[in-house]
């Protein structure tokens, strides 16, 4: 079984939609082995998306990052990483397939209520920063 790492970003949680999305990982066979809610600084935000920090929206996707306390996840499943993202939908809820997450319920291609990793080695990276040893069985 593979793992991956998944955000419930500050849109998300400020609307109350923890449960519903949860609902929709499980449906979709991924298992949440690991969750707890934390308010990042902007500081540690753009750390965390600091591939991102020569494009033009990296300063507001940092601000809203911080904006609000997000749920870290680990999610556990058979091709959990690319399950994942089919869940998620497409970045720009727009074009996000009827059913996913961001299509259901993100608010702009900023605010778009998940994040999910994109391969193996940002998986394993984004686990390892968000989440100790102790804390993943
Ligand atoms: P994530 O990495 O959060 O799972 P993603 O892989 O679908 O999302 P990326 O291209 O990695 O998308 O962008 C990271 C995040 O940056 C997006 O999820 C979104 O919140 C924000 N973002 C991406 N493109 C834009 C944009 N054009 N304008 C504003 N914010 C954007
Ligand atoms: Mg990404």
């Amino acid at each position: 079984l593979e793992r991956t790492f998944s955000i419930i970003k500050p849109d998300a949680t400020r609307r109350n939609l923890t449960g519903k999305i949860n609902a929709k990982f499980e449906e979709a066979g991924l298992r949440i082995v690991a969750q707890k809610r934390i308010h990042l600084t902007k500081a540690q935000a753009g750390e965390f998306y600091k591939v991102h920090a020569a494009r033009p929206f990296y300063d507001e996707l940092c601000e809203f990052m911080a904006s609000a306390p997000i749920v870290a996840q680990v999610l556990e499943g058979e091709d959990a990483i690319s399950k994942n993202r089919e869940v998620m939908g497409a970045t720009n809820p727009a074009d996000a397939a009827e059913g996913t997450i961001r299509a259901e319920f993100a608010e702009s291609v900023g605010e778009n209520s998940v994040h999910g990793s994109d391969a193996p080695d940002t998986a394993a990276e984004e686990i390892a920063y968000f989440f100790s040893g102790l804390e993943l069985v």
